[in-house]
């Protein structure tokens, strides 16, 4: 490894070692490390060649990677001689890690599950292409400046990228706009305007390094020749425009799950990255068979939310225009290969395009539409439309023209039948199925929880790591006072070292000895952090009411950033900040209370905070998250939960145990009540001195006072808007924190409920949720090729 390192250095990156940056030494292992990863790489890719075994796409607008070198030296069992080559070569192992920066090519969850299931499907041996859009700026970064959120851009790729093969000759033309001419019984599709999609290959290697997949990312190229015409004439800004205008579709991630944005350059980059798959795999499909009729025994497309819903009208325009398939039966087929995965229920976040801009755009992808739509209606009459007041309902798409849809946890997909898809699952009673979410236990505890990880195994063994299911033996512990305070001493060093990186980044110092009470995810009302800065400053209120009382200390994280246009939440922020500039400096309450905000949550800075944390903060409104995968990393970690009966908290309290599990609360069922309840926040305000009390101080601009009515509208809209019922489950979360801080007081109880959540947490695994999709969705097999020897 040393050497291999070394000759990077040297015949890679152009530098000797005397010379090099830590930048340099963390390249060059990086390309040491993908050196190991290809030949098991190709081993895979030829044996599914030679077995023409069925291969799974997963399409995802998002990947939300984060750092790759810890996660790929663990997958190749390599930790210890990375760690030991740098040593001897003078260099910090942690410090080289520490480099790398964040591939963040996702907002949240969503892009996070998708590198998850990357993880997954190369550890289970299913061969897998994830597609999707190398983006030039991923997520933006984010800053604090007076207690505002900032936005700068993100600029992961102004160095150099170590994990990537560039595939110049791998290139599709994507055409937009044009007209379409139909003659004898055919239609001719002429664009107006072509770019350019070129391929970006990362390696994937699963657990033990045993199989390889592509993660496949597309980046747009100018499909025209330098115009030297118009450069040589002098005009500069011509001879770039056509090059400026086919960049800019992979230049920036949208900065927003949750809201329709950016319209036309939206629309482009969807079906310029889906585009692009989807002639890929046919490509890759036709170089080996020659009936395009076999497309579904061969391959199965997994749509991650709607995004790439355009690749049905896409699959039906090749096999139609094309492979001159009739277009019902070209329907049938994508039908046959699609999957999609329903993410939300909010109506804002359930894509529509006006008919106008989508014909537009895409004129003979409009005409196929209105084509599937008439197959629906005529096989089944009075099936909700696809096309309707103007809009193409990309949610009613992507329904059509699955086999399965499926939801992403119990909840959800119950109310995924009985609301935005009822009268399509009425139609078609066997299309939606569950598959709750998962994470991968390699990086959410074994790389990112070091003490606890060890504990474990020298506990159990190390079984778990490839099955998770095996922590079930650590239930047998809960009674065991040795391993109980072996098990706090590990959380006990992961806060330490919280602590002093809070002490370095946000000047803060905080005891470890307090409850971190962490709260971190995009800031969104339906989340509720700002029940969560309410709450905070109710219990600051009580300790200075009563400050000798007994009370346990806490610290109060928040990580988050919120959409660039989303005014409430950035409000929200801005009120978290004001709120914690005070606190922190009260004397009164002094080490009994400190909130805490570190800027530009990412995954990194989740795996600092997760394994620190003792209370995991899941409050949505129930009914609107559709699973999160957040209160499933911090549960493994042996964080106890304060939740709502919302996503899959509802199943994890069910595998923990509800005497483990924080609950508060209103159900789904009794909110959508509850809305129907004339002035119901004014009433819950009004019923509740504790939140009048807290709702009157930041309206009149206690944590404000250069700008007393900063927070008028925002207190404002909870009297009489309040649709995300802070109001309403204010004081069940206030009574249950208290309970919380009861049962922390007494150790070794916290404790044994704490290792009862890592003990149970097995079903989580991403593991359980790709054997599902396998089985249920895609019908391929899941090989464990653990009898596969490690080539190293
Ligand atoms: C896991 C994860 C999320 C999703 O968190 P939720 O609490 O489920 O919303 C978002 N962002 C990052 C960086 C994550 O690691």
């Amino acid at each position: 490894m040393k050497e291999e390192i070394l000759r990077h250095l040297c015949k890679s990156l152009g530098k000797d070692a005397a010379h090099s940056s830590v930048h340099d030494w963390r390249v060059a292992l990086s390309l040491a490390l993908r050196d190991r990863m290809v030949d098991h790489w190709f081993r895979s890719t030829r044996e599914t060649y030679e077995t023409r075994a069925k291969r799974v796409y997963y399409l995802s607008m998002e990947f939300l990677i984060g750092r790759l070198v810890e996660d790929m030296a663990a997958n190749l069992g390599l930790v210890e001689e990375a760690r030991a080559a740098l040593t001897e070569l003078g260099q910090d192992y942690d410090a080289v890690v520490l480099n790398e920066p964040d591939a963040a090519l996702g907002n949240g969850g969503l892009g996070r599950l998708a590198a998850c299931f990357m993880d997954l499907l190369a550890s289970l041996g299913i061969p897998a292409y994830g597609y999707g859009i190398r983006y030039e700026h991923g997520l933006f970064k984010q800053d604090f400046v007076d207690g505002r959120q900032v936005e700068t851009a993100e600029t992961w790729l102004t160095q150099r990228n170590p994990w990537e093969f560039e595939r110049p000759e791998v290139q599709f033309r994507i055409g937009f706009g044009g007209h379409v001419d139909h003659h004898d019984g055919k239609a001719y599709w002429h664009p107006w305007e072509t770019v350019l999609a070129t391929a970006y290959d990362t390696p994937v290697v699963g657990w033990q390094g045993k199989w390889g997949n592509t993660l496949r990312l597309w980046s747009a190229r100018p499909a025209s020749k330098f115009d030297l015409e118009s450069f040589n004439r002098g005009d500069y800004l011509a001879a770039g425009r056509s090059e400026a205008l086919a960049r800019t579709i992979s230049r920036v991630l949208y900065p927003d799950d949750t809201t329709e944005a950016g319209k036309e350059l939206r629309l482009k980059q969807e079906y310029f990255f889906t585009a692009a798959s989807i002639m890929d795999l046919l490509r890759r499909f036709l170089s080996d068979h020659d009936d395009i009729r076999e497309l579904p025994q061969y391959v199965a497309i997994q749509l991650n939310d709607t995004h790439p819903a355009i690749a049905g009208p896409e699959l039906v325009r090749l096999m139609s225009d094309e492979h001159n398939l009739p277009m019902d039966e070209a329907i049938e087929l994508a039908r046959r290969c699609l999957g999609y995965t329903n993410h939300t229920l909010l109506p804002e976040a359930l894509e529509r395009w006006h008919v106008g801009l989508l014909g537009r755009v895409l004129p003979r992808h409009l005409e196929i539409i209105r084509a599937i739509d008439e197959d629906q209606q005529a096989r089944h009459p009075g099936s909700p439309r696809i096309l309707e007041h103007d809009h193409v309902h990309m949610g009613e798409l992507a329904f059509i023209m699955a086999h399965k849809v499926n939801g992403v946890s119990a909840l959800h997909t119950e109310l995924v039948k009985s609301t935005v898809f009822s009268d399509l699952h009425r139609i078609h009673p066997t299309r939606i199925v569950n598959q709750t979410n998962g994470i991968t236990p390699r990086r959410w505890l074994h790389t990112c929880n070091a003490p606890l990880s060890n504990l474990i195994t020298r506990e159990i063994g190390d079984g778990w790591v490839a099955d998770l299911e095996k922590l079930k033996a650590l239930n047998q512990r809960t009674g065991d006072r040795e391993f109980l305070d072996a098990f706090s001493a590990a959380k006990r060093q992961n806060k330490t070292e919280l602590a002093d990186w809070i002490a370095q980044t946000c000047g803060i110092a905080v005891d470890p000895d307090a409850m971190f009470d962490v709260q971190i995810k995009r800031i969104h009302e339906y989340k509720r952090q700002l029940m969560n800065i309410l709450e905070t400053v109710a219990l600051w209120n009580e300790m200075r009411d009563a400050p000798d009382a007994e009370w346990t200390p806490r610290v109060k994280i928040f990580g988050g950033k919120a959409a660039p246009g989303y005014h409430v939440a950035k409000q929200i922020i801005h009120l978290i900040n004001d709120v914690a500039r005070v606190i922190n400096n009260d004397p009164v309450t002094g080490d009994l209370l400190k909130v805490v905000f570190p800027a530009n949550y990412n995954v990194t800075m989740a795996e600092r905070l997760i394994p620190a944390a003792d209370l995991s903060e899941q409050i949505s409104t129930a009914g609107k998250e559709a699973s999160g995968t957040g209160n499933m990393k911090f549960a493994l970690n042996g964080a106890l939960t304060i939740g709502t009966l919302d996503g899959a908290n509802v199943e994890i309290r069910e595998h923990v145990g509800s005497e483990n599990f924080f609950l508060f609360g209103l159900t789904a069922r009794e909110v959508v009540e509850r809305r129907h309840v004339h002035g119901y926040a004014r009433a819950a305000i009004e019923a509740s001195p504790r939140l009048s009390r807290v709702l009157g101080q930041i309206a009149d601009g206690q944590f404000s006072p250069e700008d007393s009515s900063r927070y008028h509208g925002l207190v404002g809209g909870l009297y009489d808007h309040d649709y995300f019922l802070v109001t309403c489950d204010f004081d069940s979360y206030f009574d249950t924190q208290r309970r919380a801080d009861q049962v922390y007081r007494n150790g070794s109880n916290w404790a044994a409920m704490a290792l009862r959540n890592t003990a149970s947490m097995g079903w989580f695994s991403s593991d359980r949720t790709i054997r599902g999709y396998a089985r249920d969705i895609w019908q391929v097999d899941a090989v464990d090729r653990a009898g596969l020897e490690m080539t190293a």
